[in-house]
């Protein structure tokens, strides 16, 4: 079984059900499906073989999901890839990735123009978005099909090449903080695993309407709010790019029943949520993860919007969920909850063995959603895969009854004169002070004490000062601890899929000094 088979299952059995909604525009899974099978017919015509590999570079659309869903019926390799990099960026990608076809939008054909030459790309499946751009200016046209009409001209006489679990399905390049993206291929089986353990740990059903806000190319996305209701024909409700007023019309207009998000994106909800108190009345679940959600922010979102918030962690090189609050008891606050089913996760010390209950360790995990490897990095591999067990870069705790915490990126652990301090911990102190609505904490090379503690705080209140935050955090936290600095920010770094940049916050810091 894979996402795509399963997707023609789920089609035959509730033909009628709304697959999704995009625009207020609402297609069925027969409908759907036939897209799918249509678009990997066309492909099969053009000489695209089982195996071959295409790039999908779109926001959030009906594009992205018969382009995905038919690549992948194709027996295809799919490589998502984010809309709003850079021309360099993407060509890094399409040429490390050994790209034969690009399914895209016309708003982005004038950055793959650039860097058409270094490629070996056949085909360019462009969409139109009514942007009216002149296409035939390109010098790449030559390579250009439309997609809507390939998608048109295929047939549903189509028969999928057989798929093996361990053939790729897709290859997700993590941004990686250091060095260059590493392409994480997971395999059919990885990311079917995990859509379907996540789907019954979610308690997905057809009755479900999801919202799909987080990026498409961005694995959360992919396995929680596409992979998982299609499992089990629940409704997608498709919001091409995260404003809390689209979230929150959507969430009131269909109804819906599950919220996947970041916390960033909880945070935008609670400061600009006034009036919306009912919105999210029908919200069977709200997914937190990506990042570590303060525990100020949990408790506010829940006390105001009257839901309960369930953080679950995961990564790109795990297809991506390996632990998650249990809905039959209460949610833990602060903790990314239990192994889900079929995945252990596993603290554990330097040389690799486990840690007692309670003591911090790096984060391990096994499971059939586990990444075969990094795409023509073994080395890298080799690394981060040790002994069966997926090594993180995280570091965590479990605590007497399984529950796990993170407590930081290895890599973002600050050495204030040979004690470690995790900026979590400050930043959760941070996020309690009333007046501060978002806030990161950096180290700083600093003459003494080795590194210092750098804290960036955005406040609506100008009132607001260093003092008084220092002040502040010394109630809960030791002087080592204790920012150094303070710099004040109308906004902090994101990434596209709403993590805080914190390595854009350090360059900031070395640019400074
Ligand atoms: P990505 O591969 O882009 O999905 O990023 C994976 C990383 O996001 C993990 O290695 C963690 O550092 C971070 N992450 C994901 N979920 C959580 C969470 N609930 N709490 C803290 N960090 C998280």
């Amino acid at each position: 079984m894979n996402v795509s088979e399963r997707l023609s299952q789920t089609a035959k059995e509730m033909p009628g059900k709304d697959a999704f909604i995009f625009q207020g525009e609402r297609t069925t899974y027969q409908a759907f499906d036939t897209s799918v099978t249509k678009f990997a017919s066309a492909l099969r015509d053009l000489g695209y073989e089982k195996g071959d590999h295409v790039a999908l570079i779109s926001g959030n659309s009906p594009v992205f999901m018969i382009g995905l869903y038919g690549a992948l019926r194709a027996g295809l390799t799919v490589i998502p890839v984010n809309p709003t990099y850079t021309s360099k960026e993407m060509g890094y990608i399409l040429k490390n990735g050994d790209v034969k076809g690009v399914i895209t939008l016309d708003v982005i054909v004038s950055q793959l123009d650039i860097i058409d030459e270094n490629l070996k790309v056949e085909h360019y499946f462009v969409a139109d978005t009514g942007s009216g751009i002149n296409l035939d200016a390109y010098s790449i046209s030559p390579k250009m099909k439309p997609f809507t009409e390939t998608v048109g001209a295929g047939t549903t006489e189509f028969t999928p090449p057989s798929l093996e679990d361990d053939d790729l399905a897709v290859i997700l390049y993590t941004s990686g903080t250091t060095g260059k993206p590493k392409g994480a291929m997971l395999t059919h089986k990885n990311i079917y695993s995990n859509a379907k353990d996540v789907a019954a740990y979610l308690e997905i059903s057809e009755s479900d309407r999801v919202i799909a806000t987080l990026p498409m190319f961005h694995v959360f996305c992919l396995t929680v709010a596409l992979n998982a209701p299609i499992v089990n024909g629940g409704t997608i409700i498709v919001i091409p790019q995260f404003s809390p007023g689209e979230v929150f019309a959507a969430a009131r207009d269909h109804q819906a029943t599950v919220f996947a998000g970041v916390p960033t994106m909880y945070n935008y909800l609670l400061q600009t949520g006034d009036g919306e108190e009912d919105s999210f009345k029908h919200m069977r679940i709200n997914v937190s993860g990506g990042s570590s959600l303060p525990v100020s922010l949990l408790e506010a979102f829940e006390e105001k919007f009257k839901v309960n918030v369930s953080e679950g962690y995961g990564l790109s090189e795990a297809s991506p969920v390996t632990a998650f609050n249990p809905l039959d008891r209460p949610r833990r606050a602060g903790s990314i909850g239990q192994d889900i089913t079929n995945v252990k996760n596993k603290v554990v010390d330097e040389l690799g063995q486990e840690v007692p209950v309670g003591e911090v360790g790096e984060l391990v995990v096994q499971g059939p959603n586990v990444m075969k490897g990094y795409y023509k990095m073994p080395e890298e591999t080799a690394v981060t895969i040790k002994d069966g067990w997926l090594f993180t870069g995280d570091m965590a705790r479990k605590d007497e009854e399984g529950y796990f915490y993170i407590v930081d990126r290895k890599k973002d652990m600050i050495l204030v004169g040979g004690y470690n301090v995790y900026p979590r911990e400050v930043e959760e102190v941070l996020y309690q002070h009333p007046k501060i609505t978002e806030a990161a904490v950096v180290g700083e090379p600093h003459p003494e004490t080795g590194e210092a503690v750098i804290a960036f705080v955005v406040s609506e209140d100008p009132s607001l000062d260093e003092a008084a935050v220092v002040d502040y955090c010394g109630q809960d936290l030791a002087k080592y601890k204790l920012p150094r600095r303070v710099e004040f920010m109308e906004e902090l770094p994101k990434n596209t899929t709403g993590k805080i940049l914190r390595k854009n916050l350090r360059d900031q810091l070395s640019k400074k000094s």
